[in-house]
């Protein structure tokens, strides 16, 4: 029986994403065969075509007659200029995308000039499914919510204004059958990714209800109980994989081929005589078992970047696991390290098959050991690559540290602050001291190691004050600020499923917890608190605090993509060797 591995739009084009290769490369290994594809990048591929433009004008041309027709009120004006520029911005797309993947991607005007143009082309050909909006890096179905399955079915049956109903049709249907596979796995990591998802599943269980299709990932592992209260996505996916899928899909597999009886199929939920039932006990990887990624079959020279940048993981889930805003123990329950020779041959594996030197270390946080030995392995064996990873602001992460991953070519660590105060820091059972914040970000200054920075606004009881204080300390550092690939990110604070504040909501300030009315998919809650900056508020102070960092921190390149960025650094330090 084959199996297609599906990974839907929308997410970042500058690299592929680890789930489907680690996932193909094990499921290889044992026999099976896979087809794997990164529908994300393909739909850019298609939508960013010229050639493919008549097909938006017709549809842009038919929804202004209709709408002369019926009175409609659609954004004509919208309309109207889409179909004239459209002719000549679509002229512009080839010297842009192939700016993007050359030289022309160092040069930062030509580099903003290529994105500017596609950013252009994308809001034009949305008209045609107005007032659905598509970008580079994103979707939004505007009248929808992914997080009702009400809001999920009425978008994936709008032909109007579902892009990926009418491109996936048109498109991807017909040789994603042509494989005749028995199982189709789709991975769902992002939100934006949940209602691309539905509707490929919907169009390939109406051409064959018989093909088996299941439904992987971190957003629906976040949303177990959900799935038991919502059981119409029944009616559009056979099961869902929770947690980890290797060993849960390769079983599934086996079933499919043999038996099909999935009561013994670990992580999964299904209908099991009329009712839904979760496989228990939850299965972990060991992951020393599993082998190096395989991206056989994802169309490597079209992610938008001069150089493939692969991400790879030497461990899976958080060593720390405290911070009380994080519910990534839920998918990752269990934190374990990848023997370093294990990593070592990923590394050099990858290096060889797949023709790169440059690395995004998928951790969370990089634990220390790891750091060092990692770094130690590649200085012994004289590997050239550049690398970025996650860290954390952990006391031990000395001087010696920084320069010896420096010298082994990490050239990027990316930090999870959140807070610049301590009182919100311990509230946030961080685990972080300022002093050893200043005393790494200055390390890193020093040795020339870039730093990313993480913030979030509006943490339960937080107040004005304080939000200020954390983007000031960023903001006010200008040789943190100035130095060579800086980055950092304000996002909202959400009150998240299963995060450790739900265990004691009182001391957080939180007074009251709501549902979200009418999302029986929803991943966290509303709430009231009776200390610091209502969640209103804190929106407020975010978008200030948004505004103060886009004002002094350029969002390109390296706001905008680590791969990028991590490319710019390396070029930047005279890295400019091709394979
Ligand atoms: S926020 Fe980061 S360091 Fe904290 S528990 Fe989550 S993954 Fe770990």
């Amino acid at each position: 029986m084959k199996t297609t591995l599906l990974f839907p739009p929308s997410w970042h084009p500058s690299q592929p994403y680890l789930s489907l290769p680690a996932l193909t490369g094990f499921l290889r290994r044992e026999g099976v065969d896979v087809t794997q594809r990164d529908i994300n990048i393909e739909f850019l591929e298609v939508i960013l075509n010229k050639d493919n433009k008549g097909d938006f004008l017709e549809r842009i041309a038919d929804r202004l007659s209709k709408r002369r027709l019926s009175g409609e009120k659609e954004d004509y004006s919208k309309l109207i200029s889409a179909l004239e520029e459209i002719p000549y911005v679509s002229e512009k797309l080839d010297s842009a995308k192939a700016a993007l993947r050359g030289e022309g991607f160092y040069d930062s005007n030509q580099y903003m000039e290529s994105l500017g143009n596609i950013g252009k082309w994308l809001s034009l050909i949305s008209t045609a499914y107005f007032p659905s909006e598509v970008t580079l890096v994103g979707n939004n179905l505007t009248n929808y919510s992914v997080y009702s399955s009400k809001g999920i079915f009425e978008a994936i049956n709008n032909e109007k204004e579902n892009i990926f109903l009418d491109i996936f049709k048109r498109h991807f249907l017909k040789s994603i059958l042509a494989d005749e596979p028995g199982l189709v796995g789709i991975s769902v990591t992002s939100t934006s990714q949940i209602i691309p998802a539905f509707t490929m599943a919907r169009l390939i269980k109406e051409a064959n209800k018989d093909i088996h299709i299941t439904i992987g990932g971190g957003v629906f592992t976040r949303l177990i109980d959900n799935i038991f209260r919502s059981d119409v996505l029944f009616s559009l996916v056979d099961s869902f994989i929770i947690y980890e899928g290797e060993h849960a899909l390769l079983s599934l597999i086996h079933e499919l081929e043999n038996k099909k009886d999935f009561t013994q199929v670990p992580n999964l939920i299904y209908k099991h005589n009329g009712r839904t039932a979760l496989n228990e006990p939850l299965i972990v990887e060991d992951i020393d078992y599993l082998p190096t990624p395989d991206y056989d079959g994802f169309p490597l020279s079209l992610y938008f970047t001069p150089k493939l940048v692969l991400p790879v993981q030497t461990s899976r889930g958080c060593y720390y696991k405290k911070c009380a805003f994080c519910n990534l123990h839920v998918d990752q329950m269990v934190f374990r390290s990848r023997k370093i020779d294990l990593v070592m041959e990923d590394i050099s594996d990858l290096s060889q098959k797949y023709k790169t030197k440059y690395f995004f270390i998928t951790d969370e946080a990089m634990p220390l050991p790891t750091m060092k030995k990692f770094s130690d392995k590649i200085i012994e064996n004289k590997i050239d690559i550049k690398w970025i990873t996650g860290m954390r602001f952990e006391k031990k992460l000395d001087s010696g540290l920084i320069e010896k991953a420096s010298k082994a070519g990490c050239l990027k660590f990316v930090f999870g602050l959140e807070s610049y105060n301590q009182r919100v820091l311990d509230l946030m059972r961080k685990g972080i001291q300022r002093e050893t914040v200043d005393r790494i970000i200055k390390d890193c200054l020093e040795k020339g190691m870039a730093v990313h920075v993480y913030l979030i606004t509006g943490f339960p009881t937080e107040t004005r004050e304080e939000a200020f204080e954390s983007v000031d300390f960023i903001l006010n550092n200008e040789a943190l600020v100035n130095s060579l690939g800086f980055s950092c990110q304000p996002s909202l604070f959400e009150l998240e499923k299963a995060s450790p504040i739900l265990d004691l909501p009182p001391s957080y300030g939180i007074t009251k917890i709501m549902e979200p009315k009418g999302h029986d998919l929803s991943l966290g809650y509303f709430y009231e608190v009776d200390k610091g900056m209502t969640a209103k508020e804190a929106e407020e102070v975010y978008n200030q605090i948004m505004d103060k960092v886009y004002n002094k921190v350029s969002p390109f390149p390296f706001n905008y993509s680590m791969s990028d960025g991590l490319l710019y650094i390396a070029r930047s330090k005279g890295d400019g060797i091709a394979y």
